[in-house]
């Protein structure tokens, strides 16, 4: 096992709960976040959602505090015509994906490792060529606690 790196923050999770509490830690603070995900992109369960599934809420009040998801605009067409939009599935994986390649990245303050199985106590191994990790982390936040399955 190699110890690859020292961080505040073991982020295990790149779905909405994972990426909102790295956004606040990015906003509000100069700490270190490492995130680690068994996908291949952020997401979380978007990712394996039916093709035709939507938000059940408008697009503005979803995702992470520093970017809006969404135009804020009116449906003008459908059965949600006058509503405030509800981003389809791909929608939101792109939000997310846009989120972490514009905004967690850049930071400098952000490491990411998709395709990675974290198996407990920051020890990660790698679903691509199955190299094993330490991640020493001051706090490990299981940000897959509350194991979505999506009925498809
Ligand atoms: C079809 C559907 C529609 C929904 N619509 C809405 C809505 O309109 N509004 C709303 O507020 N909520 C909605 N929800 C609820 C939704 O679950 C939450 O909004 C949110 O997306 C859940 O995010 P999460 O990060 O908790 O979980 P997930 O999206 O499940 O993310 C958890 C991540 O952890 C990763 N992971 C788990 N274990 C490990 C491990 N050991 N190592 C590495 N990675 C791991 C997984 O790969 C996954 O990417 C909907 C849910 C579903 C299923």
């Amino acid at each position: 096992m190699t110890p690859i790196t020292d961080t505040d923050y073991l982020v295990v999770g790149a779905g909405g709960m994972g990426m909102a509490f790295a956004d606040e830690i990015v906003t509000q603070t100069s700490a270190s976040v490492t995130i680690v995900d068994r996908n291949h992109r952020p997401g979380g369960h978007w990712n394996d959602a039916y093709p035709f599934v939507r938000l059940h809420q408008a697009s503005v009040c979803y995702g992470v505090n520093s970017t809006p998801l969404g135009q804020h605009r009116i449906d003008q067409v459908g059965w949600n015509k006058g509503c405030y939009e509800l981003a389809s599935g791909s929608e939101v994986v792109a939000y997310f994906d846009q989120v972490m390649r514009q905004r967690f990245l850049p930071s400098g303050r952000v490491k990411y490792l998709p395709m990675s199985e974290h198996l407990g106590d920051g020890r990660v191994v790698s679903r691509v060529n199955g190299d094993e990790y330490e991640i020493r982390a001051q706090k490990i936040v299981d940000a897959a606690y509350i194991s979505v399955t999506v009925p498809s």
